[in-house]
């Protein structure tokens, strides 16, 4: 069998160089397409020179929709607006998706959600082994520990993020509260600022810290009288993501169509 073609939306961007130099260092892959937003100086660069490597033949366009015929799966860490896009695309072709794009609202992940209907989708709101690993443990603590323990999520990201909290600080909350056995949504706290009132019992709370070039850092921590449980994990570079997105990218070959987590791609 040939090489999976893999379309790289976003190919100017942080994640989009990383994805372009770890698919062309993986046997199976080839990269047959990269796209960026209109208006990018990236456009008709070349994908291999912006990711530092020599040239791949690849020019970077602003047309997605011939990016998704052209490929056997898409990566996509993009802005919600992007992917939600990329969407409707990957349900008219089946293409199979790996998105990691963050921050998006309800209505854009229900469209997600769709394209899966038609095609192999895998989303993450962070690729790394470690924090999916984490998201397990999170989960077992929650339902070890009685709701008199105090559930708070803090992280840290480089100041050019611009979602907040983190999409992994919201998979981590979702984790603990699947171990209470309540909805996140229910239990909340994001943002304390001014004259809040003392803490809510049951809450789960976020803090959100921005600066420098922090690639992912996250601990939850469980607070009881006379004692603490931390959990955590920090990311020193963003190849982490990558590596497990291309992972995943060869894990949809072949793969039925349906909306798929990292955790069924390491098989956690
Ligand atoms: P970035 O701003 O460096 O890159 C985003 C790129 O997308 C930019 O180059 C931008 O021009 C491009 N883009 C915007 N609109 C586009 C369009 N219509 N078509 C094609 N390209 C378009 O950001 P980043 O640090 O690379 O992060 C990108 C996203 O990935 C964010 O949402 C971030 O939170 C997320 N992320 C997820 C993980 C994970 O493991 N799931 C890890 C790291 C980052």
């Amino acid at each position: 069998m040939g090489d999976l073609g893999v379309g790289i939306v976003g190919a100017a961007g942080r994640m989009g160089r990383m994805l372009v130099a770890e698919v062309a260092r993986t046997p199976g892959l080839v990269v047959v397409a990269a796209s960026e937003a209109p208006g990018s100086p990236a456009l008709g660069q070349d994908a291999g020179t912006l990711a530092g490597l020599d040239a791949l033949g690849v020019a970077v366009t602003a047309d997605a929709s011939a990016l998704v015929e052209r490929s056997d799966v898409v990566l996509d860490f993009t802005v919600p607006a992007a992917s939600e896009r990329l969407a409707a695309l990957i349900a008219a072709r089946g293409t199979a998706w790996v998105v990691g794009t963050t921050g998006l609202s309800p209505a854009q992940e229900a469209a997600i959600a769709a394209a899966a209907k038609k095609a192999a989708v895998v989303r993450a709101a962070n690729f790394s082994l470690g924090v999916n690993l984490l998201l397990g443990l999170v989960e077992r603590a929650a339902r070890a520990l009685d709701p008199a323990w105090d559930i708070e999520i803090v992280e840290m990201h480089h100041r050019h993020k611009v979602d907040a909290p983190s999409g992994t600080a919201l998979a981590l909350g979702h984790a603990a509260a699947k171990g209470r056995d309540v909805k996140l949504d229910a239990v909340a706290e994001r943002g304390r600022d001014g004259v809040t009132g003392a803490r809510k019992g049951g809450a789960i709370g976020f803090a959100a810290l921005r600066g420098g070039d922090v690639a992912g850092e996250h601990t939850v921590v469980f607070a009881a009288e006379g004692e603490r449980v931390e959990l955590g994990h920090k990311a020193t570079t963003r190849a982490i993501f990558a590596r497990g997105a291309v992972r995943a990218a060869l894990w949809t070959k072949g793969r039925a169509p349906g909306l798929y987590a990292m955790t069924d791609v390491l098989g956690l």
